[in-house]
């Protein structure tokens, strides 16, 4: 199992970040060793004094495929979730000025909080409210329909690099608001109203 990331898909994320906006999707990979299941606490490691929290719309994919077309993307997932790209941002502002991979900044142990899945059926996938709470308050909130690539532009893009098996989880990038967590903090993310996932931050 993989775990495909896209970054700077939300345009006001990547102005906070002041980024510049990408014509075709990044991607960068979380092994399985960054699995956080459960609603387990996640650890602040040592190797960083700042990292943030990315809340993102999860996609799991339930059918191997190769260079996918657009129009039927739609047919290789059945459920979506909610988690959060961890992310030791100090740590990846160094290695984006030296121009290296971000892979010790994103794919570090239980960097990938995952949480439940829900069927897509009747969900607008196209108009999807998610969000955020940090300690009860919302900070990070956004809709599906400001994506810049929706799921299904993404999975043909990524297929035609990396072949998608059963299980793959593709996280599809988050809106603005991120900041650092801290511990004793807890995150709390919904879909709609619908709890999906909470977390302790140590
Ligand atoms: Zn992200």
């Amino acid at each position: 199992m993989k775990i495909i990331c896209i970054g700077r898909n939300y345009a006001a994320h990547i102005r906070e970040l002041n980024n510049a906006i990408p014509d075709e999707p990044v991607i960068f990979i979380k092994p399985d060793s960054a699995v956080l299941r459960n609603n387990a606490p996640f650890f602040i490691p040592d190797f960083t004094t700042d990292v943030h929290h990315e809340v993102e719309l999860i996609v799991k994919i339930c059918k191997t495929g190769k260079s996918i077309p657009q129009q039927f993307a739609h047919s290789y997932y059945q459920e979506i979730g909610l988690g959060i790209d961890f992310t030791a941002r100090d740590l990846q502002n160094k290695l984006k000025e030296k121009g290296l991979p971000w892979e010790k900044a994103k794919g570090f142990d239980h960097s990938a909080v995952i949480g439940k899945f829900i069927s897509k059926e009747g969900l607008d996938l196209n108009h999807l409210d998610f969000s955020l709470q940090k300690n009860g308050e919302v900070v990070q909130s956004g809709n599906t329909e400001q994506m810049i690539h929706n799921i299904d532009a993404i999975i043909a893009h990524v297929s035609q690099y990396f072949m998608l098996k059963i299980g793959d989880l593709i996280f599809t990038g988050t809106p603005e608001g991120v900041g650092a967590v801290k511990p004793g903090d807890e995150l709390r993310g919904f879909i709609g109203d619908r709890n999906m996932f909470r977390c302790a931050v140590k």
